[in-house]
């Protein structure tokens, strides 16, 4: 049997701590899983337990074919969105799934969140979408939340929450500080006037920035 590798597990428990840390969750809601590029192994958060009290010891290790494999814990009830995402989205390492503010906010109107900014359009997409409504922890929900996520690296799960993907932890955890940023402003300027747009063809521009040029190394 596989045996899964500590700094992964440690990856988990450090990172769940983070999120409720920062504000991006609360209580034992959200969670989060991070796949190990080498053996494809998914390490995924326990289900229901505080994220100040789960251990290296609590976090439970998946495969791609949502069997667990290592672990005395019940996985995370959403381990079949988190699973499914990897499997279709091999650019993805990380999923994060909380239950934030500002862009729970659109998730309850179901509206979009439009790349209203720079940071944005670069390195979450055009804009964000509410996948269609499935109760938590179901299959369909996991169908839904490919669907609605396609290649951007957010979708907000309606009057639930919002899910980021990254190539890696680091890479998710700046998805939901740009999206909770943007839905922030986007709600400031739509309570005292109409916000305006950027250009499809000045977004395409950013992202191929962003893709090609932007940063060091490049
Ligand atoms: P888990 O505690 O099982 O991860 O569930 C929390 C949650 O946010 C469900 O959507
Ligand atoms: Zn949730």
């Amino acid at each position: 049997m596989n045996k899964g590798k500590r700094e992964f597990k440690k990856a988990i428990v450090d990172g769940g701590k983070y999120m409720l840390d920062q504000g991006l969750t609360v209580g034992t809601w959200g969670n989060l899983s991070i796949r190990d590029p080498e053996t494809g192994l998914i390490y995924i958060k326990p289900s229901g337990m505080p994220y100040p009290d789960i251990t290296e010891d609590d976090v439970v290790v998946m495969n791609s074919e949502f069997k667990v494999v290592e672990g005395h814990r019940k996985p995370s009830i959403e381990y079949n969105f988190h699973i499914a995402i990897m499997n279709a989205r091999k650019d993805v390492n990380a999923v994060l799934h909380t239950h934030p503010i500002y862009s729970s906010v659109f998730g309850v109107l179901r509206e979009d969140i439009p790349g209203i900014s720079e940071d944005f359009v670069q390195i979450v997409g055009d804009k964000i979408i509410n996948c269609e409504y499935s109760l938590p922890g179901t299959p369909e929900l996991a169908v839904n939340v490919v669907k609605a996520l396609g290649q951007n690296n957010a979708v907000l799960i309606p009057n639930h929450g919002t899910v980021c993907v990254g190539g890696d932890f680091a890479a998710a955890v700046k998805i939901i500080f740009v999206v909770e940023k943007s839905a922030h402003i986007y709600i400031l300027a739509r309570s005292i006037g109409k916000p305006c747009l950027i250009d499809p063809a000045d977004i395409k521009a950013m992202q191929d920035f962003a893709k090609n040029f932007y940063g060091q190394g490049k």
